[in-house]
């Protein structure tokens, strides 16, 4: 078994084959130097100095040492040749009998004059980097208001760093959750001390400035652009394993068009049971269930996805929990709760999505709404 990447998709798909083949070798290939870790605390804890890098390790070394899980850290997988079924490392072949494409997902560089000089987080190096240039800074703009934004923003600014959010929307993903998410988003933000600046685009970076096409600037001493990932399928298309949207197109048992090839996480367009459609999601735990299933299933064993995707998010003290199939709704219901707020989302009348703060029975509910197809409560 040959796994590429060391994610959670990854090491869930090696201990899922594990447990079903005691036997076969298991190498885990990654060009990530670190042990394996966790992303999630990368913009909350890490990043506020209240958490170390071990802390983040998903298993110390012996964990993989028990299971004869081999891990080779720091190299990259070249290139993948479905007909000879080896990768290409180095230079060298390594042969597999069943291959796990769990590549996730880079930064796409930020593509405005300048933009090279955008501090990044994505991998661990990248957040000491963030962490390292954070303790010198007085100021911050981060560029982008997913999820991954206003955590780094609201973690810098209760770090005492001065700090500016700008994106495009009037309020953080209102296109993604609707306007009234996006204020009360807006408001979570305040009270970290994130000052958010919406409607505009950047249109370039330059020793500390950041111009906006409204014509205003910021300065600021550090910059950091959350601006959206790439899925890593370059490798699986170029050898012929079919892809969509720059994912890897996967079945709902992670099985790609390639015999004994699999592919889990955010590289892959998994087609989920429940939803009856492939859906893209860039979740910790879908991550870890479809790695789980593709390890299972290269050893024998019949898992298929069939879960509502979702995650938690933190700005601040304020935990926001989702579960949405994610890929768009009709209709937007926003209840408050004075303390917290619950989003039903809808689409030909039945729930596709829930958002809450606060409200976790709601959140609960909604999955099942989610999964019997129910329109949402009115
Ligand atoms: C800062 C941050 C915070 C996040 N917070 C949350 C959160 O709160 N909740 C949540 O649900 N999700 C969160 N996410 C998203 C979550 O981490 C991802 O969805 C998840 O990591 C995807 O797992 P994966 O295994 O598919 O890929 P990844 O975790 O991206 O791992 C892929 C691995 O493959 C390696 N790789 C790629 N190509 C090659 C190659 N050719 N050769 C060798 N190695 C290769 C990469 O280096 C990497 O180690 C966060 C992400 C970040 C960056």
């Amino acid at each position: 078994m040959v796994i590429v990447g060391s994610g959670p998709a990854a090491v869930s798909a090696a201990e899922a084959f594990r447990d079903h083949n005691p036997d076969d070798p298991i190498r885990i290939i990654t060009d990530d130097p670190a042990l394996p870790y966790a992303r999630p605390p990368l913009s909350k804890e890490f990043l506020r100095g209240e958490a170390e890098p071990t802390d983040a390790e998903l298993h110390p070394a012996t964990w993989f040492d028990e299971r004869s899980i081999e891990l080779v850290r720091g190299v990259s997988v070249d290139a993948v040749d479905v007909a000879g079924r080896h990768v290409t490392v180095d230079g060298k072949h390594r042969p597999y009998r069943w291959l796990i494409l769990a590549c996730g997902a880079k930064p796409v560089p930020f593509p405005v004059p300048g933009g090279e000089t955008a501090l990044l987080l994505r991998s661990l190096a990248d957040a000491q980097s963030l962490r390292d240039a954070a303790v010198k800074a007085g100021s911050a703009v981060v560029i982008g208001a997913g999820f991954i934004g206003c955590e780094a923003a609201a973690s810098l600014a209760m770090r005492g760093v001065s700090t500016t959010l700008v994106a495009p929307d009037r309020v953080p993903q209102a296109k993604r959750l609707g306007e009234d998410a996006g204020e009360r988003i807006t408001r979570l933000l305040r009270d970290t001390g994130v000052t958010y600046v919406g409607s505009v685009s950047v249109d370039g970076l330059a020793e500390g400035v950041v111009r906006l096409d409204d014509g205003t600037t910021i300065e600021c001493d550090l910059v950091v652009a959350a601006t959206g990932v790439e899925p890593q399928s370059a490798m699986a298309s170029a050898a012929g394993i079919e892809t969509r949207d720059g994912r890897v197109v996967v079945d709902a048992h992670m099985r790609t068009s390639v015999d004994n090839v699999y592919a889990a996480g955010d590289v892959a367009f998994a087609y989920n049971s429940l939803a009856g459609r492939s859906v893209a999601v860039e979740h910790w735990q879908d991550a870890v269930d479809q790695g789980e299933i593709a390890g299972a299933g290269a050893a024998g064993q019949t898992r298929e996805w069939d879960a509502v995707p979702g995650f938690w998010t933190t700005i601040g003290e304020a935990t926001l929990k989702y579960h949405a199939w994610g890929d768009g709704f009709e209709r937007a219901r926003f209840v408050d709760h004075g303390d917290g707020f619950t989003v039903w989302y809808e689409r030909e009348r039945a729930a596709v999505g829930v958002l809450t703060l606060n409200a976790d029975e709601d959140y609960d509910r909604g999955e099942e709404l989610i999964q019997r197809k129910s329109p949402i409560p009115l």
